[in-house]
């Protein structure tokens, strides 16, 4: 099959040797974000990114493609987009892909780092599906800063809790961690995690590729230059992507499993390695999904 024709795909990070994601396909129903967050590394790999827009003739793909997607699959929307984008508001598109998905025999992880997804809420009712929304930071300054245009920490809480108490099962990506600006009160923020209900905590470290690095410097030239030397000295390349040292990574990680361990929420890494700090049946959040 080529993949290029079809808008819901098989999952392939690059065939990463740290991923460990189940077998899954990915469907982004935009092109491009408008989340800006700084450490994206979608806006390397995707044209004119940041002119996030809809795809021509969407629904009419989706139905095709699901005709021929295996039974129980499972679908993780979105990889390389923010599936409830600013645009969606309006737009709706989202919504009218999980109307198709109604009444099909497959399993949805919604990837998001907007409280819009609430408003789909009768429809995420009625499908298989798992819900995981992103917090990076609880201050909303700083979370402003990464995220300019995707709605603060609180709402995402607060959307957290109202799927949670709707019986939606909930996970969080505290993603990415980036020492010297986001690796302070990580406990407060798992505590707040779980009091909203959520279920599981998926982390991992900042990776930067070259244009994530460059927003980096703009954003954060201090914090830039106490990075500089952990990412492109003591670090490692793997893939596109530069790594902090494997013992830092670990350190951090470790931190927030232990706080996870804790409070009774599961935690996996994404592309970190360290399996044997894993808790849950994935590390994306799908053993969510009932
Ligand atoms: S929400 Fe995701 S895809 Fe959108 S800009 Fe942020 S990191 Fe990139």
């Amino acid at each position: 099959m080529r993949a290029k024709t079809y808008v819901i795909r098989p999952f392939d990070p690059w065939r990463g040797k740290l991923c460990t994601c189940p077998p899954k396909f990915s469907f982004d129903p935009y092109t491009g974000c408008g989340h800006g967050c700084i450490y994206c590394y979608a806006s390397s790999y995707i044209r004119d990114f940041h002119h996030c827009r809809p795809k021509e003739g969407l629904i009419k793909k989706v139905k095709h493609d699901l005709e021929r997607l295996p039974k129980n699959c499972l679908i993780s929307m979105s990889n390389s987009s923010d599936p409830y984008n600013p645009l969606e508001a309006d737009l709706k598109i989202t919504h009218g892909c999980l109307r198709e998905f109604l009444n099909r025999d497959l399993r949805l992880l919604v990837i998001t780092k907007s409280d819009l997804v609430t408003r789909d809420l009768d429809l995420l009712l009625e499908l298989r599906d798992a819900v995981t929304i992103t917090i990076t930071a609880l201050d909303k300054d700083l979370a402003r800063k990464l995220e300019p245009n995707a709605p603060p920490p609180s709402k995402r809480l607060d959307a957290l809790s109202k799927l949670s108490s709707e019986g939606i099962s909930t996970g969080v990506r505290v993603d990415p961690i980036i020492p010297f600006l986001n690796d302070d009160g990580l406990d407060v923020l798992l505590r707040e995690i779980k009091n909203s209900g959520a279920r599981h905590v998926t982390a991992s470290t900042f990776k930067p590729r070259w244009d994530g690095w460059r927003r980096m410097k703009e954003i954060f030239p201090e914090v830039s230059l106490k990075l500089e030397p952990l990412y492109f000295g003591a670090g490692e390349r793997v893939g596109r992507g530069y790594h902090l040292p494997a013992s830092l990574r670990f350190r951090l990680m470790k931190q927030v499993a232990d706080e996870c361990g804790k409070l009774g929420l599961t935690f996996a890494t994404c592309r970190e390695g360290f399996p044997e700090l894993k808790t849950s049946e994935s590390c994306d959040g799908s053993h969510l999904i009932k």
